[in-house]
């Protein structure tokens, strides 16, 4: 085996609840507007069209337990979502077979410099400038199917400071996971390690520096994540 040129990037992992062992992350994808009253509230029109996804870097994905806000934004907008975990993948999965490449979910954040993802719109413009910045995706830990099943309905919100924000249904995606799973494989060969944020639902807004976001899903519990 020939030597590293450089050191050797460290491998990216995440916490598996009740476990010592943890998840090693290879890709994260994102979808988009995929909760109809959040497409509205972005100004655009809910009907089914075609999914569409962006991605984030592995090293993104933070664990910490806080947010850090980042330099380059005056306007970070909070996202909760659900994170989808898979332990195996391949190309044109289909649907019926989707979530038997699940290995478990996460509660999560897609944080957003708005503000930065705003001008690129605008521009025609990738989004990463303002999505894939480092530490913008907060995550908990991770809860295998074997323990919690899979998740297809139940509550998922977010509170700043107590004060609710954003409360949606999982029933509520507009694509569900099997089919996100299914979709993205027709368009890249998914592999254990891939991470998929599930979307986000209505009443994204802004955080500043001292806030505390409390966020939970009905079946992964809660957490807290202070802005740092
Ligand atoms: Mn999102």
């Amino acid at each position: 085996m020939p030597a590293y040129a450089i050191a050797l990037p460290p491998v990216v992992t995440l916490p598996v609840a009740g476990s010592s062992a943890v998840f090693p992350v290879r890709r994260v994808y994102c979808i988009g507007r995929n909760y109809a009253a959040h497409a509205i509230e972005m100004g655009h029109d809910p009907d089914r069209e075609a999914p569409f996804f962006f991605q984030k870097n592995p090293n993104n994905l933070d664990a910490s337990g806080e947010f850090v806000y980042p330099e380059k934004s005056t306007d970070v907008h909070h996202e909760v979502e659900m994170a989808v975990m898979l332990q195996s993948g391949g190309c044109n999965i289909p649907v019926s077979k989707a979530l038997s490449h699940v290995f478990g979910y996460a509660l999560s954040l897609d944080m957003t410099r708005r503000d930065l993802q705003g001008e690129q719109k605008k521009l025609g413009r990738p989004w990463e400038i303002g999505k894939a910045f480092e530490r913008s995706a907060p995550v908990g830990p991770i809860h295998t199917v074997e323990q919690v099943g899979h998740l297809a309905q139940g509550r998922i919100e977010l509170s700043i400071n107590g004060a609710l924000k954003q409360q949606g249904d999982l029933n509520q995606m507009i694509w569900k996971v099997p089919e996100m799973i299914s979709y993205l494989s027709d368009y890249f060969k998914l592999a254990a390690g891939d991470v998929i944020l599930s979307g986000t639902p209505a009443g994204v807004g802004p955080v500043v520096k001292g806030d505390v976001m409390d966020i939970a899903l009905d079946g992964l519990g809660a957490m807290t994540i202070p802005v740092t």
